[in-house]
């Protein structure tokens, strides 16, 4: 057993875990905003083609996760808590923001039915411009062609990238890393021309026998979106085309924005609050593209910073994240959120 599964065992049995969250809710008065991506269980790991860092639980993990919140916490939404900071409303004792970003279609098949049964609102983050449509996010494309790629090479001239067949450490799952980094630290439009060659040079569609296989990295559609809103389910914005945005032009900000709000309005009857940055990282965003989402009528932005809020000094256009990793126990979820920094 690893130290931090051993101590969180220990900060369970003890009470303290139960002691500090009780403390860091009504004394610190702090804000935990959960993140989830998807919720999956893929039974061969090696027979994944798309991005396995996004997988953050199984359905079962999730449904004794979400357990664990309705227990302990009480969820709201950012509707809901944009009106607490405009004084509308007050907050419920130990309140608490469950979040997904990107809009996977697992979402609605693994989590919505437990989230329903529970009577969790959480919110969606939805990269808008893939909702509806039948194409994998574009990182989740860029895994499939490394992985399927028959060559020994996997090469993308815009972004000055070459894998080496030589190199013994090198391994498909570790080109898609190095790739994708590359790609969110070049500007958009290299980004796109990168997308592009990608496309012309190694994208033939699935193969036949690939067929199942996509199945398995769908974004959701707008029906699905519409039954979950009914239910509760909130949905906020992740841009259009999911870029890093502090590497965009006002043009392409705004658009990203803008759009995204607009379209998600146009499909859902709910006026988009918050907005996730996407990658939301210390670089990903900053306090240009805070002012413009804020232009641009959000609420709230969040970011994937580690960390929770507290009450009375809250920065609503960066609200940090607790991320969940499919490597949490049930010991180790309940002292994550007791010691988030750890
Ligand atoms: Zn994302």
């Amino acid at each position: 057993m690893r130290k931090k599964q051993i101590n969180s065992r220990l900060l369970h049995y003890s009470g303290i875990s139960r002691l500090v969250r009780s403390i860091r809710s009504n004394y610190f008065r702090e804000i935990p905003v959960l993140n989830y991506h998807r919720i999956l269980e893929i039974t061969d790991v090696d027979k994944f083609p798309f991005d396995q860092s996004l997988i953050d639980a199984t359905e079962s993990e999730f449904r004794w996760q979400m357990n664990f919140i309705r227990d302990n916490y009480q969820p709201i939404t950012f509707k809901y808590f944009a009106d607490y900071l405009e004084g509308s409303n007050e907050l419920p004792d130990n309140p608490i923001i469950v979040t997904f970003d990107d809009g996977y279609d697992d979402n609605y098949y693994n989590a919505f039915p437990v989230l329903k049964e529970l009577g969790i609102p959480a919110t969606i983050f939805l990269t808008a411009g893939y909702i509806g449509k039948n194409m994998p996010f574009w990182y989740d494309w860029l895994s499939y062609l490394v992985q399927s790629n028959k060559s020994e090479l996997f090469e993308i001239g815009a972004i000055n990238f070459k894998s080496n067949p030589n190199d013994p450490l090198q391994n498909k799952n570790t080109i898609y890393r190095d790739c994708v980094k590359k790609m969110k630290s070049v500007s958009n439009e290299t980004r796109l021309s990168a997308l592009e060659e990608i496309e012309q040079r190694y994208a033939h569609g699935y193969s036949s026998e690939d067929e199942s296989i996509k199945n398995l990295s769908k974004p959701l559609n707008w029906a699905q979106c519409k039954e979950m809103h009914e239910h509760g389910i909130e949905f906020g914005s992740h841009s259009v085309t999911h870029p890093i945005l502090s590497s965009l032009d006002d043009v392409q900000l705004r658009y990203e924005l803008e759009e995204s709000k607009n379209i998600i309005e146009r499909n859902i009857d709910q006026s988009i609050k918050a907005l996730a940055y996407p990658n939301g990282q210390v670089s990903d965003f900053n306090e240009h593209v805070a002012n413009m989402a804020k232009q641009c009528g959000y609420k709230i932005c969040v970011s994937l910073i580690k960390g929770t809020n507290p009450l009375s000094k809250l920065l609503p256009y960066e609200l940090r994240r607790l991320h969940i990793e499919p490597s949490h126990d049930k010991y180790v979820y309940s002292s994550s959120l007791a010691f988030p920094y750890l």
